[in-house]
């Protein structure tokens, strides 16, 4: 009788592959599959494929081509600006922010169980580290800041402007994780005032696997992958050219659709908080503040039980996540819940909702009538 119902509104997990990214890495896959770094003609349109890509996504930031990275995603990227600093002078200290994503945060634990002088700032309830609190931390001893640009849990944005002049005023690199943001919000890397920034490919409908490590000119840091001379010698390994030419495609059509983009996920997130009536007070409390990234909605529910809740709305083929995809399995809260003292009963009954630009205003309906069922049935 019911129809099979499914609807993707985990966005923030990851994203459905673009098609026309699709056609486009098609031909670097099957017959132009020639080793960008051999001189030979046949090779050509793999070189030209890497820098017309290196090209299109340095202005979708507004960087220049040779400060673009080509690595293996988001978790490489991270990896890359926290240990490849920390290798280029172990006698600075870094600092990052306890909110950050496993990619940041787990580099972070490693570099300092090897003698890095780590910092972890804490957020505000809302999920904002604030320049007051970078302020109180920084000393002539640091070396490196990260701080991400937009959680992934919460969706707070942060203001990493006014946290990159801090560091720069006493001449530390800034790193931002924005894998979160690119693609989906306005990134300018010189109005930020970042030295550093990471992105990833499937999380701005283009394909898994790849990601790109913005860095300034002069900023000094060591390769983290060591080998052949690929990416100016400073990222080794033959570049997956097809990846790269998708990740190229994905980037340029969402920025050059980003405002029509936000402006429809905006819509689908007002009318899906109106659904719930939150509000209106049923013990939920929406987390992430008033500055958070379209479409991500994470709500706690007093004496919920978010991996229930995930399991209930799984049945009615709905896809959405727990406090964070990367801690579904494991019954801790998340790391980032309990930074911004969320109570434990909340914590454990939070969702995340993270809608795109492909979902339609019934499924936003249908998802919010499923939440609601859960909530009554609760009592
Ligand atoms: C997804 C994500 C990453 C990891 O990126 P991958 O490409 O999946 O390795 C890092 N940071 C943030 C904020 C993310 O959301």
């Amino acid at each position: 009788m019911s129809m099979k119902m499914f609807i993707y509104a985990d966005n923030a997990a990851t994203t459905k592959l673009d098609i026309g990214a699709f056609e486009a890495m098609k031909p670097y896959l099957l017959s132009e599959y020639g080793n960008a770094s051999q001189p030979y003609s046949f090779s050509r349109k793999s070189r030209e494929a890497l820098k017309e890509s290196r090209k299109i996504i340095a202005e979708c930031i507004n960087a220049l081509p040779e400060e673009i990275y080509f690595t293996s995603g988001g978790t490489e990227s991270d990896n890359w600006a926290i240990k490849g600093m920390f290798f280029s002078n172990r006698n600075k200290g870094i600092i990052t922010s306890e909110i950050e994503h496993h990619a940041v945060l787990h580099s972070a634990k490693a570099v300092e169980k090897i003698g890095c002088d780590m910092v972890y700032l804490k957020p505000t309830t809302e999920g904002i580290i604030t320049a007051e609190e970078l302020s109180g931390a920084i000393t002539g001893r640091t070396g490196l800041v990260s701080i991400m640009t937009a959680n992934n849990e919460i969706g707070t944005i942060q203001p990493i402007k006014k946290l990159s002049q801090l560091a720069h005023k006493i001449g530390a690199v800034f790193h931002t994780d924005a894998v979160q943001a690119v693609g989906h919000i306005g990134i300018d890397v010189k109005d930020l005032g970042v030295d550093m920034l990471s992105a990833s490919a499937h999380k701005f409908n283009g394909p898994k696997g790849v990601g790109f490590l913005y860095i300034k000119k002069g900023t000094p840091i060591i390769p983290y992958i060591d080998g052949g001379a690929q990416e100016s010698s400073l990222r080794a390994g033959t570049e997956n050219v097809a990846l790269i030419v998708g990740m190229a495609y994905a980037l340029q059509k969402n920025c050059r659709c980003m405002d029509a983009n936000i402006n429809k996920v905006r819509e689908l997130e007002a009318d899906f908080i109106g659904l719930l009536g939150i509000n209106g007070n049923k013990g939920i409390i929406r987390n992430g503040g008033n500055d958070t990234l379209p479409g991500i909605v994470s709500l706690s529910f007093g004496n919920g039980d978010g991996e229930a809740m995930l399991h209930r709305l799984d049945l009615r083929g709905i896809c959405i996540s727990t406090g964070s995809a990367c801690n579904s399995g494991k019954s801790t809260v998340s790391h980032v819940l309990r930074a911004i003292g969320l109570d434990e009963e909340y914590a454990k009954g939070t969702i995340r909702i993270s809608f795109g630009k492909d979902n339609t205003k019934e499924e936003v309906r249908y998802i919010a009538n499923e939440i609601n069922k859960i909530v009554i049935d609760r009592g």
